[in-house]
């Protein structure tokens, strides 16, 4: 049902509804036997500028993950360094009702601009902070779920977990496959549709 009262009927119904996705799971009724469950996550982004000697970031630096300083980065617009935790168990993880949530930052952003700071010692911290607060579709193992519910003709597409966004293409190839597969009458759960590519 659309927000205008449209109502479209459809054999096959994909969540693909990101940090929405367990409120539609649960209005399917597919969550009702679901081992594993999709939470919104809180996520803040740190936008730095480069350090003062460097006037093009984006020629030299490329995409980092530091493990150890539990951070990853990549050159941003505007001669800026983005900065993306890599969410340790140390830091607090924010689940959060996804239609109502603080877009503000916290004490997180200061944390990983800190963070940054481990590797570019000299780097400055703006008093206004830049960058974004947004929510990743996360479940307990951070390993996305593809695959049907219980609910016959209502597949999942979902719990990308922060990654996945390079991988739509063969995610929609496989969700396509595993349609066609499970409604021609195979048993998924018994024999798991395969999916070759050379
Ligand atoms: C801060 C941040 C950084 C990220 N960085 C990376 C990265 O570096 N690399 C990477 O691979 N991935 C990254 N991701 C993850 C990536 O963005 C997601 O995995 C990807 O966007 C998921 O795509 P999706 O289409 O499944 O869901 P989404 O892009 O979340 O789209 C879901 C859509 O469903 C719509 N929707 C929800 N409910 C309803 C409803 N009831 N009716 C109609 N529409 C509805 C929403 O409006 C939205 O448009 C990041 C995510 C965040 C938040």
């Amino acid at each position: 049902m659309l927000a205008d009262g449209t109502r479209i009927d459809a054999p096959v119904v994909i969540n693909v509804a990101g940090p929405h996705s367990s409120q539609i799971n649960a209005m399917a009724g597919a969550d009702r036997d679901m081992k594993i469950s999709t939470r919104a996550l809180r996520q803040e982004v740190v936008h730095l500028p480069a350090p003062e000697n460097v006037d093009n970031y984006a020629s030299f630096a490329t995409v980092t993950s530091d493990s150890d300083a539990v951070i990853y980065t990549r050159p941003e617009t505007g001669n800026n360094i983005l900065i993306g935790s890599e969410d340790p168990p140390c830091d607090t993880h924010q689940y959060v009702d996804p239609d109502n949530y603080d877009r503000d930052f916290s004490d997180q952003w200061t944390l990983q601009a800190q963070r940054l700071g481990q590797r570019f010692p000299g780097i400055g911290i703006p008093s206004s902070p830049k960058g974004c607060v947004d929510l990743y579709d996360v479940t307990e193992d951070w390993i996305p779920i593809y695959d049907r519910s219980c609910v016959d003709g209502f597949y999942l597409a979902c719990g990308s977990s922060g990654n996945q966004f390079k991988n739509a293409p063969v995610a929609g190839k496989a969700m396509a496959e595993l349609v066609e597969y499970c409604e021609s009458g195979n048993d998924h759960d018994a024999i798991p549709a395969r999916e070759r590519r050379s």
